[in-house]
């Protein structure tokens, strides 16, 4: 199954993106620290040509912190990219940001040469949740000025750092099938895109076999570790009461409680992609 989602304000965002990344120092990405190949947006390098990024692995409270560090390194290995991981709504994050930005850009700063940084990042990844902790904090948000779009606002981090947000994107076709999956499975995806019996199959086919024993500790069983997906489904469906139309049990509504589980983060911290796996699924959806 390929998820496809893209309403048209997405291409609106996309075109006014590409005519705002022209003007910014430096772009900062929100991934979602529990799949951050996955979350990261491909047309971003395009768009952004090269310019310094951070990337923020936002939830990091939900994520598995051994495969943040991981990923942590990783991000790190490229040029002019800085990685931090957080929690959106942790007390100081602007903080953080700022210090991250103008270490990423040293000649930059002062009236002079204000910062202009960009912040983007999937919908649902904690955007708004991060802006309005610093909003909380500092900042001021100014309204839509000539020439900005509506969709556009800018944040004053400092006198000389402004942090201009754009609306949550996603791209114009998720190439690769595991990571559409594991975006409708964050919450990333509009509702109509994607089947939720099927996302949350593949959702446990990749929780299972690394950790097994939160699932065994969250609906009181231990499925054998050759059992299908659909079978623990149905099981966590007849042990949640998950029933339909003549008491059977509603593999739909097992799939609802699978979902909101995870994304609530009720199975504890955990991370669905190592480094290596995305890069596995990258190569076999280009090799297709
Ligand atoms: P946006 O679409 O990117 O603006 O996402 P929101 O800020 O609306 O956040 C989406 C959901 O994720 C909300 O339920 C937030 O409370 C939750 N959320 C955001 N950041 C974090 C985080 O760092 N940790 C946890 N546990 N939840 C978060």
């Amino acid at each position: 199954m390929t998820i496809q989602w893209f309403p048209g304000h997405m291409h609106a965002t996309r075109k006014a993106m590409a005519e705002r990344v022209r003007d910014v120092d430096a772009v900062v990405e929100l991934l979602d620290a529990r799949l951050p190949g996955s979350s990261e947006n491909p047309l971003l390098a395009e768009l952004t040509r090269g310019k310094p990024a951070l990337k923020l692995l936002n939830k990091q409270d939900l994520a598995d912190p051994a495969l943040t560090r991981v990923w942590l390194d990783h991000l790190q290995a490229r040029p002019a990219t800085r990685a931090l991981a957080m929690d959106a709504s942790e007390r100081a994050p602007a903080r953080r940001l700022e210090a991250a930005c103008r270490a990423l850009l040293p000649n930059r700063g002062g009236l002079v040469k204000p910062l202009r940084v960009l912040i983007c990042g999937i919908p649902n990844v904690g955007k708004s949740t991060l802006i309005n902790s610093m909003l909380g904090q500092r900042a001021a948000r100014t309204g839509d000025e000539p020439g900005i779009t509506k969709t556009e606002q800018r944040i004053m981090l400092a006198e000389d750092f402004a942090l201009i947000d754009t609306p949550g994107l996603l791209w114009p076709r998720i190439e690769v099938d595991e990571s559409g999956l594991l975006l409708a499975a964050s919450g990333a995806v509009g509702r109509n895109a994607y089947d939720e019996e099927e996302v949350a199959r593949a959702l446990l086919g990749r929780v299972r076999p690394r950790y097994a024993d939160r699932l065994a500790t969250r609906y009181r069983f231990a499925p054998a570790p050759a059992a299908p997906d659909d079978e623990v489904l149905t099981e966590i469906g007849r042990r949640r009461g998950a029933l339909g139309p003549g008491g059977r049990i509603s593999l739909q509504k097992a799939a609802e409680v699978v979902l909101n589980d995870f994304r609530s983060g009720a199975w504890g911290p955990l991370t669905l992609e190592t480094p290596e796996e995305f890069a596995a699924w990258c190569a076999a959806a280009a090799a297709r």
